[in-house]
């Protein structure tokens, strides 16, 4: 289930275009700069429900010490990082009117500050649970984590630009979490075209990988057949037996066949091929790399599977 919940701003042109993102490069991480304000709070202020912000800002997530709220779905635009030139190339996004701007490339988390100003241990780890998440959904890392400050110079999270050790930290727990011990996070779940083996590896006959009949050097280079299972554990095919899916033993490669369009909201995602107990949910409007189809679900490239139902998500060819 995600941790983030929805609290959704009606469209307006100072928080909520509405403008559709193609792509998440990375996360860029705010603090509100609101003494006290709550997620809740801030959720109200874009909507224009208190008096309303009749100013160009926003962000598509907030966190405080009791919740996370995303005031519109992550594959929108946000008003978050763009009052001064972009310093980091590879997120200035090439659309229309945003040309050079990350707001287009990247999804911004607020961080609610306590009275003192601080970010409070509560608000600090639901942040790192509220990122592990969207990390897992785009398939990216602590590495693709900014302050804002990094992003234009902005001063924000001011705590984190006074004190860059813990945003240091904040990379340090999320990059510890995403490591995490499900199947998808430590073993290919489906078969790559290749392999190049990052260690030396062995080549089995068995399934269970019992005895070796073979052992390649680190960086062999292998054409993956197919996948198979040792109880719970997959194993990858070659045309002259198994070897091992541990991503710590060798990396895959895949050729991407397109993106797809989510078409409604709370769609469901499995980490591994299946229908029942999903991993998460994706909003209306979420875009999504697709590594290929495999029966009638769509084997994301973040390991994760979905729907191919066109009723469900539009497919557009790479
Ligand atoms: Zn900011």
């Amino acid at each position: 289930m995600s941790i983030i919940k929805k609290d959704y701003v009606i469209k307006n042109q100072y928080s909520r275009p509405g403008t559709i993102r193609k792509v998440t490069k990375a996360i860029i991480l705010h603090y509100t700069a609101n003494k006290g304000g709550t997620a809740k709070n801030h959720a109200d202020f874009f909507d224009g429900t208190d008096g309303g912000a009749y100013r160009y800002a926003g962000a598509q997530v907030f966190v405080d010490r009791i919740e996370s709220l995303a005031i519109m779905p992550f594959g929108e635009v946000a008003y978050q990082a763009n009052e001064a030139a972009c310093r980091i190339a590879k997120l200035k996004g090439v659309l229309g009117n945003y040309a050079g701007n990350a707001n287009v490339t990247t999804i911004g988390v607020e961080m609610c500050i306590e009275k003192d100003g601080s970010i409070s241990t509560e608000t600090f780890n639901r942040t790192v649970d509220t990122v592990v998440e969207l990390c897992k959904l785009y398939d990216l890392n602590e590495s693709d984590l900014y302050r804002h400050y990094d992003v234009t110079g902005k001063n924000c999270p001011a705590p984190w630009v006074a004190r860059p050790s813990d945003f240091k930290r904040f990379k340090n727990e999320v990059a510890r979490k995403l490591k995490g011990d499900t199947t998808s996070n430590k073993f290919y779940t489906y078969a790559p075209d290749h392999i190049i083996s990052l260690v030396e590896i062995g080549l089995y006959k068995d399934v269970k990988l019992k005895e070796p009949i073979k052992r390649y050097a680190k960086g062999t280079h292998l054409t993956i057949t197919g996948i198979a299972y040792d109880g719970k554990t997959p194993r990858l095919k070659t045309a002259k037996g198994f070897i091992s899916a541990n991503k710590k033993y060798v990396k895959g490669y895949h050729d991407y066949i397109g993106t797809i369009k989510v078409l409604v909201d709370d769609l469901n995602f499995y980490d591994t091929k299946r229908w029942n107990n999903p991993s998460g949910q994706v909003d209306k409007n979420t875009v999504l790399t697709v590594v290929k189809k495999v029966d009638d679900m769509y084997l994301l490239k973040s390991g994760n599977y979905i729907t191919a139902s066109n009723k469900y998500v539009q497919f557009s060819k790479k």
